[in-house]
């Protein structure tokens, strides 16, 4: 079955390939222009313009399904470059030349080149596009929990509850059954015996409404046994969860399953000198739900590269003025580049220049025609793995925050921002009290989890705008953008007074735990060093006077 998705592509690459095809006898002519041009110059030049010409022509049609033009061109193709290094002996080789451009010619009136599409394999057509990511829409931090009698997971629903989820929780199957058909959830905690003995299987996989796996299911259990956990397996559980619980690793596998990251449209650069195949890949990946920026001149690559900040490059290898190899070292050569993934894209079968093409810094070689799953696929995974890459370099491990030298960097980007524009934003420092005494007690992997939990809720409180990064061991550090002293101070005051209540435990303890914390704000004049010491001076007096403190303003009218 064809979703309507797969027929909107169809129909796009279908008003490409008309076009193309439209403009195929201008090409040929094109052609037999380069011919004439270097049977008159009989240069290497002209001879690399017309091989060029013949190459590109061998890739498109190929892409566009003239497989008869395709073919033709490519014997062209070779033999042009077969021809390389003896560009001025044209009358030697000019009547074989006629004879395979005219080849290319009579192909024009092929039956295929009345153009059918190429045909699709039949596994991509039936998993045409299951990697598109879920519309940018936020997904909901809904969860569904199915308990085994009525308030036996209060405590659970009211700690994610701290951590930003909205839990409903039911008892019997018609209820649960009667609120997944009203609205999916982002995932169904069900105990894993209540889930089991419902009266009614509920199969998730058909009350999702978009994904293709379905709603995500995670037990919890009181007494696992090796029964119970095979039960949870094959009732499709992704995780199950034992009391007493420690509910940072349940918030760790809500927030993996509602990740926001993972919605955020891969970027990838095009570089391809022919128009229309740079949009053919455009338009293929832009349907994959990518974002997609084309380059038809590769002297623009890098400008595009800075600005738009690509996860994937995509890039052919026959180019005028600068080939695809070049390109790729000439990208390569700038350190904050070297991550990138260059995938090549092309028409060039000969192994060894291939391997060429992947010394010069490509990580992969792809060949035209290309399935549009196949494409989707090569450049999804490499983008994703970059991204996964990138936020190792830049986040600190345990909480995923900017680390210490990210969010300084951050720092001194909004003041420089602030005393071009104006604008006030503040800077705060955090630390966690006496928090060498929760190590202590409890050890250091639960002195971990609260750690995490400050982080989490900070991710949660702030704006998206809002930088944060971990400064130190216990330390956090937060840049607020466009934001006064007063706001800021107050932000941070709410997160105090929700942390500080929060329960965090230790196997079957639990305790509480706050954090001080002093904010600053850029006035005129201030450097970032400047702002580095004062919330620093204020978190200092924070500690001062108790603990379980915010200083900010009062700091501020006071001399400090
Ligand atoms: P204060 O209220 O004055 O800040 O007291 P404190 O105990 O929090 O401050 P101190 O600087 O004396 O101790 C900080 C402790 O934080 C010591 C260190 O072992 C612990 N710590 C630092 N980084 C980590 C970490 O990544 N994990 C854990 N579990 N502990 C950490
Ligand atoms: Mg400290
Ligand atoms: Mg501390």
């Amino acid at each position: 079955m064809m979703s309507v998705q797969d027929e909107q592509l169809k129909n796009q690459l279908e008003v490409l390939r008309k076009g193309f095809v439209s403009r195929l006898p201008d090409r040929v002519a094109a052609l037999e222009a380069q011919l004439t041009q270097w049977a008159s110059q009989a240069t290497e030049g002209a001879l690399e313009e017309f091989h060029r010409g013949a190459h590109s022509l061998t890739g498109a049609a190929a892409t566009y399904g003239c497989m008869a033009i395709s073919k033709a061109a490519r014997a062209l193709e070779q033999h042009l470059k077969s021809l390389k290094g003896r560009a001025e002996a044209v009358a030697q080789h000019l009547e074989a030349t006629e004879g395979l451009l005219k080849e290319v010619r009579q192909a024009l009136d092929a039956p295929d080149a009345q153009h059918e599409p190429a045909p699709a394999d039949a596994s991509a057509k039936k998993k045409t596009f299951a990697l598109r990511p879920t519309p940018s829409r936020t997904r909901s931090r809904s969860i569904y929990l199915l308990e085994r009698s009525l308030n036996a997971e209060k405590e659970l629903r009211e700690h994610l509850q701290h951590f930003g989820y909205q839990v409903s929780a039911f008892v019997d199957s018609e209820a649960l059954q009667a609120q997944l058909a009203e609205a999916a959830p982002a995932a169904v905690l069900a105990d894993v015996e209540a889930w089991r003995d419902l009266d009614e299987p509920i199969d998730l996989a058909h009350e999702s409404d978009t994904a293709e796996s379905g709603i995500p299911l995670i037990f919890i259990c009181e007494r696992p046994s090796f029964e119970l956990r095979l039960e949870a397996v094959r009732m499709r559980g992704r995780y199950l969860f034992v009391k007493p619980f420690v509910v940072e690793r349940i918030v760790d596998a809500l927030d993996s399953i509602t990740d926001h990251d993972d919605e955020k449209r891969y970027r990838v650069l095009v570089v391809d000198d022919h128009q229309p195949q740079a949009e053919h890949s455009a338009t293929v990946l832009r349907h994959a739900g990518m974002e997609v920026r084309v380059v038809i001149d590769p002297i623009d690559t890098l400008v595009a590269i800075e600005d738009f900040m690509p996860e994937l490059i995509l890039m052919d290898v026959y180019m005028p003025r600068c080939n695809g190899m070049e390109l790729a070292a000439i990208i390569r050569q700038q350190p904050e580049y070297v991550g990138i993934p260059i995938v090549f894209l092309s028409t060039e079968t000969d192994r060894s220049v291939q391997l060429v093409a992947l010394g010069q810094g490509g990580d992969d070689f792809l060949t035209k025609p290309i399935q549009p799953l196949n494409l989707i696929e090569s450049v999804a995974i490499r983008a994703r793995r970059y991204r996964v890459l990138r936020t190792l370099m830049v986040c600190d491990s345990l909480t995923g925050l900017f680390n210490h030298t990210k969010i300084l960097d951050a720092l001194a980007t909004e003041t420089a921002r602030s005393a071009r524009n104006g604008r006030e934003f503040c800077f705060a420092m955090l630390d966690l009290d006496h928090f060498k005494q929760i190590n202590d007690s409890y050890g250091h992997g639960v002195g971990d989890n609260v750690i995490k939990s400050l982080s989490r809720l900070l991710q949660q409180r702030l704006r998206k705008s809002d930088v944060i990064g971990r400064y130190g061991g216990e330390e956090f550090a937060v840049v607020m953008p466009d934001t006064s002293l007063e706001n800021g101070e107050r932000v941070m005051n709410e997160i105090r007074n929700t942390f500080c209540k929060l329960m965090q435990q230790a196997g079957d303890k639990s305790f509480t735990v706050s954090f001080s914390c002093g904010v600053t704000s850029m006035r005129p004049g201030m450097e970032a060093g400047d702002l580095r010491e004062q919330a620093d001076a204020r978190l200092y007096l924070a500690k001062n006077n108790g603990r379980n403190l915010v200083v900010g303003m009062q700091a501020a009218t006071a001399a400090e």
